[in-house]
């Protein structure tokens, strides 16, 4: 099989893709849609419609590729997943060719077409892979500073650690939903500062938390370990992530082992897996890491990706208001470098596996990634396009994060991750 360069922007596809379509022909973000008439199944995004993977394979337009069709036919991504890269290369490859303008195989077939391709506005896009288990890191230096400004020492904002390990904890893969599940406010046990009790009650402190996280493509056994080098061949790929967070049941139940209720009621992740393929033409240098990390944590090239992404407000029946505009460039930590430490003491790892980047804050205001830095812990409440103020989330407000990376043309976009606070029951 030749070559094709997937990414090239000179690539038009003869699906019609809007200007600011996120799914052009140079992306190909693989998910799980469901119709009326269709199971859930794999798909790909290629500007308004959905490719459906499950046809294609069973009118043969992947019998050059050699692959188990089954696993496109599955509710989940996780069996495809596990065929490895080589594999998600050749499909993502496959594709592109097929989309091609220049190709006819499938653009002159018109039943052909009318079989594969589904107007995304006509399906139900679902949790794209059964999540094993589930990391959240607290890799922006900016969020980690304003953090540590606010509740520490606003002269060390940094712990001691900060700088040499890429700090996480294991949250809960249970309660990580798709985009547009709504979700109640949380409940539980919080305490003023000054009150001898706590009492139990919803949260008045519910926030948003602006992440991206990755899904692990290939597995690790008991013991063994990741190298910063071999990283990225264990990397299917990355979504945008909502860590909705409870901060009144944070600050009381987080001393000594860390959030629990407070993080693990509700996540949300966009539904379009983005390949670290099709990111490839955007990534850049990361901060200087300054002191130098443990030889284990070195890595070569460049492993940050230019990906803008934004947060806004949607107050029920009222215009939104976008509240943060941050980058994954801020990363202090990269992907590989979490991946490294996360199994440097041989912690396995599984293909469907989820590790979130933690809060990706920028370092100027206006990029910051959380309702508790954007007001300065309420202190200074946000203005809202309908004449309201925010200092955290209203029941019946939406919270929608969008991302892409943009250059020579080219848009590679994550479609929205959204989600609408519901009251508590
Ligand atoms: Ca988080």
């Amino acid at each position: 099989m030749t070559t094709r360069d997937t990414n090239s922007p000179t690539l038009r596809s003869w699906v019609q893709v809007p200007a600011n379509s996120d799914f052009p022909i140079q992306n190909l973000p693989f998910g799980i849609f469901s119709t009326p008439r269709r199971s859930p199944r794999a798909g790909i995004a290629i500007g308004e419609y959905i490719l459906d993977l499950n046809a294609l394979a069973e009118m043969g337009y992947f019998d050059v590729l050699q692959l188990d069709k089954k696993v496109f036919s599955q509710p989940v991504l996780n069996d495809f997943i596990a065929l490895g890269q080589k594999a998600w290369r050749a499909v993502r490859s496959r594709v592109s060719e097929l989309l091609d303008e220049k190709t006819q195989a499938l653009q002159s077939q018109p039943e052909a077409r009318e079989q594969c391709l589904v107007p995304m506005s006509e399906a139900t896009l679902h949790l794209p892979v059964r999540i094993g288990d589930y990391t959240d890191f607290y890799s922006s230096i900016d969020h980690a500073t304003n953090m540590g400004k606010m509740f520490r020492d606003p002269e060390n904002a940094l712990l001691p650690n900060w700088k040499h390990i890429p700090v996480g904890y294991h949250g809960r893969a249970s309660s990580i939903v798709v985009s547009g599940t709504p979700f109640r406010r949380p409940k539980g046990q919080t305490k003023a500062p000054d009150a001898e009790v706590p009492t139990f009650n919803p949260t008045r402190l519910l926030d948003f938390e602006l992440e991206t996280a990755f899904i692990v493509g290939k597995p690790t056994q008991l013991g063994e370990s990741i190298s910063t080098a071999a990283a990225d061949e264990h990397i299917f790929g990355m979504v945008l992530f909502n860590d909705w967070s409870a901060r009144d049941i944070q600050a009381w139940e987080y001393v000594p082992l860390g959030p629990f209720l407070a993080k693990n009621f509700c996540s949300v992740v966009s539904p379009w897996i983005v390949t670290l393929d099709a990111l490839e033409p955007f990534r850049v240098p990361g901060y200087t890491q300054e002191p130098a990390v443990l030889p284990y944590l070195e890595y070569t090239g460049d492993k940050n990706i230019d990906i803008a992404l934004e947060v806004a407000i949607k107050p029920e029946n009222a215009a939104e208001t976008v509240v943060c505009r941050s980058n994954y460039k801020y990363m202090y930590w990269t992907m590989e470098q979490q991946l490294a430490h996360h199994t440097v003491n041989g912690c396995n790892m599984n293909v469907g596996d989820m590790l979130a980047s933690g809060t990706i804050s920028g370092p100027h205001e206006g990029s910051f990634g959380s309702m508790m830095e954007i007001t300065w812990r309420g202190t200074k409440p946000v203005p809202m396009a309908d004449g309201s103020e925010r200092k955290f989330i209203n029941d019946g407000d939406t919270v929608i994060i969008r991302g892409f990376a943009t250059k020579n043309g080219v848009r590679i976009g994550f479609g929205e991750c959204a989600s609408k606070a519901l009251p508590a029951v």
